[in-house]
């Protein structure tokens, strides 16, 4: 088979859908090639190889060697240089490329091909030799750290002593004869340091490189970033050996990154940074301030630097047109590099660019809008768990901000926390769910465990396009880089900027969006739902099937779901209006009465309440669907605790302290999960569930009558394990109804349902069916007693299976489909069967999970309901299913 795919002068053998076999980088450059854009010749060494590579312990397709050695000439032939030619040398990059872009996850290896003899040709051929030296120095040091193991910092101590020597503050202001003595110093060091010399044989040094760059995809970094992004092991690197073009051959010459629209708003400008006289990842490692490339975006920068629009315009405008043809080509807003060599572009990389949750938005809308993709391409196009970054607060306008420093808006979103300066500080105290905002000098990918852990980022240096700035954006975490004015010591564990000090663990916020840094925590406002939010969510609704309810429980949820689109209630939890204040002592109360009177005398004090709460969510549901579900919880919870509480009840209860306490001692349970609740407790105690449902249907009653309007109630009755229960229980919904909607018919609409959520109902749901008019299934009951684990304490040992791989997800975040989902399916099929127009509805914390969401869909139930802030997901998680 095919190893190694060329691209020259026109023509590719690969193209943009071989990403599994090219990676990412290589389908790119090739497609780049046959679209006519300048790229630099090279090939592909296949993810095959490095999937041989990796099993076959350390060795290549005995066909490689020449395959590589043909490639390579062709290369030759293309640019007319020959590699290891002491007159005309070519040089390489080797680069690494997989499927899914990991980005600073991989190595790269510029100059490769240079050595002692090499760079004398190559000085020789250029006006300034000091760019051979300098190209040289760069090329030994990625070398020597990517390959041979021997840390940069020795390096940079060494270039830094010679600015020092030489007074002065940038790389370019050394001369060849300093980069000349750099380079024996950066010699010397190898040998030290790897116990053999620097390689001088090009071939060697190819090979070698090849080698290091299949060996990065199993170092520990690579693997980390795996498994943060859910990128399968073996999907292995290409390599990329590409011709060199020089950035730092003077000053017609430059290196960049661009956005082909803003990534962080979705503005159609080309976004991007460029460094003059500069190579490869300088722009992205913050070496220097990096000058803007469009003069809108100035704005957003600090540089007053001349933008590439203005000092380069002819290679600006090549640069938009290929920027236009890039996103025509694609469909899609792309990240590229580049790099310009005397006056002319060359094109080293394209790839779908990462972008915020607002900007993928903004973009998705307007690609509709200019007729690049369908609507149904743009639905596809957001990931719904992204939609959460939009439905959280921003800081408030007109809170008072008391401002520490500026720096860019690399990362938009407020963020509050501590401030940690490591990663592994942030780590531990983001994992104690401690918010934290880590602050570092600049970020590298060693970083992204704490950068993950934290609220929020904070760099002294660096750029839009900096580590930190690509990985805040893509991780959605709010981002404030280049804040060149702070000075962070890690030694004494402090920030400065003037004459302002913060310590570790002092609180700031940062505002992501407007580029600053606060001091201590400022408070925020909702987000805005109009616009281009309220019409791509319009078409997600016109292609979903699932309707979308909400778990609200009381007027403050109705309202927030309401405006994140929720079509009813698909969950409202009577129980948790008993624990508001001034309400507790007469549920208590009714809990321990000891006969029917004085229970009736408790129900009467807990009625009202009950009814009023009621009357404000019905209103505010307007005539949508509100299912309430009868008290669950066991009764054990509601005891009062401690001596001073039973007295407080003893009194309101008129009874004496000795009594309540035996009462008491009769209701407490072992396993109160497990125990006297939810019907069960409407079996043992009608009073609760009568007093209940009389709350409720006067509640609607009365609105229906103010409002005129016909209000829905759907009364649900919960952990049923078997039919005659729900047919007790029903029989006091039912009479109670009877009662009072005598008459009232054309007011009130009501239904009687149930909860499954025991694995018995779910397998007696064709008789349970006989009994309820819907099904909701309570997928976190069903989720602890299908694998008999429970919710609260399974964080103990959970995360080991997740680990060791036994478990995929956490079940109780994603529907376990093998166990708790097989019983929702064969209930809703049994259930179905009874009666064919049986509603069925999924209530657990699963509703707002986009993978529960698709399987909700498959399985054919009727709706999903979800806390408000999920609503948005599931409604395009929903659409994501039927499209
Ligand atoms: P990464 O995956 O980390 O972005 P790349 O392989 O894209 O690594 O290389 C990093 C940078 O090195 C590129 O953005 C580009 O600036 C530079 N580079 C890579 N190959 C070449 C080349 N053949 N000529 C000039 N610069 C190159
Ligand atoms: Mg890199
Ligand atoms: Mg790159």
């Amino acid at each position: 088979s095919k190893y190694v795919y060329t691209f020259s002068n026109g023509v590719a053998d690969g193209n943009a859908n071989m990403r599994s076999l090219l990676g990412g980088k290589g389908a790119g450059l090739a497609e780049m090639t046959n679209l006519g854009l300048p790229v630099p010749p090279g090939f592909t060494i296949t993810t095959d190889v490095c999937t041989w590579f990796t099993s076959k312990g350390a060795v290549y397709p005995p066909s490689l060697e020449a395959d590589v050695a043909s490639a390579l000439h062709l290369i030759e032939a293309s640019t007319g240089a020959l590699f290891g030619d002491p007159a005309a040398p070519l040089l390489v990059s080797v680069r690494s490329g997989a499927r899914a872009s990991m980005p600073g996850m991989m190595d790269t290896v510029l100059n490769l091909g240079l050595n002692d003899s090499t760079v004398e040709g190559l000085a020789r051929k250029s006006a300034d030799p000091r760019f051979a030296y300098d190209s040289y120095r760069r090329f030994i040091q990625m070398f020597a750290d990517v390959v041979m193991g021997v840390d940069s910092a020795c390096f940079e101590q060494i270039l830094h002593h010679q600015k020092t020597v030489r007074g002065v503050s940038e790389d370019t202001h050394l001369t060849a004869e300093d980069w000349k003595h750099v380079i024996e110093c950066y010699k010397a060091v190898i040998q030290q340091h790897a116990g053999k010399p620097f390689p001088q044989d090009p071939k060697t040094q190819l090979w070698d490189a090849i080698a290091a760059v299949f060996k990065s995809w199993t170092n520990a970094r690579a693997i980390t970033y795996r498994k943060l992004h859910d990128i399968p092991h073996d999907w292995g690197t290409a390599v990329n050996v590409q011709a060199m073009v020089f950035g730092n051959m003077g000053d017609d010459c430059a290196t960049g990154v661009a956005f082909t629209r803003d990534p962080a708003t979705g503005e159609k400008v080309l976004y991007g940074e460029y460094l003059v006289n500069a190579q490869g990842e300088d722009v992205v490692a913050g070496i220097r301030t990096p000058q803007q490339i469009t003069i809108s975006g100035k704005e957003t920068h600090r540089s007053n630097l001349p933008a590439m629009e203005e000092c380069m315009p002819h290679v600006f405008k090549q640069l938009n047109d290929i920027r236009y043809k890039l996103e025509r080509h694609y469909g899609d807003m792309q990240d590229i590099e580049f790099t310009v060599q005397g006056g002319t572009l060359y094109m080293l990389q394209t790839r779908v660019g990462k972008r915020t949750a607002n900007a993928a938005l903004k973009i998705a809308c307007d690609m509709v809008r200019e007729g690049m993709i369908t609507e149904d391409e743009a639905v596809l196009r957001i990931d719904p768990a992204s939609l959460n970054q939009l439905l959280h607060p921003t800081l408030d306008p007109r809170a008072k901000r008391d401002l520490f420093a500026r720096g860019l808006p690399a990362s938009p979103g407020a963020a509050s926390g501590r401030i940690v300066f490591s990663p592994e500080r942030a780590e531990q105290l983001g994992q104690a769910g401690e918010p934290v905002i880590l602050c570092r000098i600049e970020t590298s990918p060693e970083d992204i465990h704490g950068m993950h852990a934290a609220k929020g980022i904070v760099t002294t240096r660096g750029g839009m396009t900096s580590h930190a700035a690509v990985v805040a954006r893509g991780m959605g975490r709010a981002c404030v880089a280049g804040a060149s004015s702070i000075s962070v010591d890690y030694a004494a564990g402090e920030m400065r900027a003037g004459d302002l000090v913060l310590h570790e663990d002092d609180v700031i916020t940062i505002d992501g969006e407007k580029g600053e840094v606060l001091i201590g925590s400022v408070a925020t406002i909702d987000p805005e739902l109009s616009g281009d939010f309220a019409e791509f969510m319009s078409w997600a609704d016109e292609r979903k099937r699932l309707k979308v309810m909400t778990n609200a429980d009381t007027p403050k949820d109705c309202r927030k779901a309401l405006e994140f689109g929720a079509e009813g209630i698909g969950l409202c939890r009577t129980e948790h209006m008993f624990f508001e204040p001034g309400r507790i002592a007469a549920v208590r109360e009714m809990i321990l009465a000891e006969n029917g009177e004085d229970q009736r005398a408790a129900l009467n004090k807990v009625l009202p309440m009950q009814r009023g709460d009621f009357v404000d969510i019905f209103r505010i549901m307007a005539g949508r669907p509100v299912t309430i579900r009868l008290l669950d919880p066991p009764l054990h919870e509601f005891l009062p605790h401690g001596e001073a509480e039973l007295i407080e009840v003893a009194k309101a209860a008129n009874l004496e302290v000795g009594k309540v306490r035996d009462r008491v001692a009769k209701i407490v349970e072992v396993n109160p999960m497990l125990g006297h609740r939810g019907c069960r407790v409407g079996v043992t105690t009608p009073g609760i569930y009568e007093m209940q449902t009389r709350a409720i249907l006067e509640a609607a009653i009365e609105v229906a009558k103010a409002d005129e309007r016909r209000v829905r109630v759907e009364i649900m009755v919960p952990f049923v394990a078997m039919e005659a229960e729900l047919r007790v229980v029903r029989g006091l919904i039912d009479g109670v109804a009877k009662e009072l909607l005598a008459g009232e018919e054309d007011h009130v609409e009501y239904r009687v349902g149930t909860m499954i959520e025991l694995p018995r109902a779910a397998l007696a749901a064709g008789k349970i069916a006989r009994q309820a008019e819907f099904f909701s299934f309570g997928t976190n009951d069903l989720t602890q007693t299908t694998l008999g684990l429970s919710r609260d304490d399974a964080a103990g040992f959970l995360p080991s299976y997740e680990a060791g791989g036994l478990l995929e997800k956490d079940p109780f975040v994603s529907i376990d489909r093998e166990g708790v989902g097989e019983l929702v399916r064969m209930a809703a099929q049994r259930g179905r069967a009874t009666r064919s127009d049986l509603e069925l509805c999924l209530c657990g914390e699963h509703g707002g999970d986009p993978a529960s969401v698709e399987f909700c869909h498959q399985v054919g139930l009727d709706s999903v309901s979800c806390s408000p802030y999920r609503v948005p997901i599931a409604r395009l998680a929903a659409a994501h299913a039927a499209l």
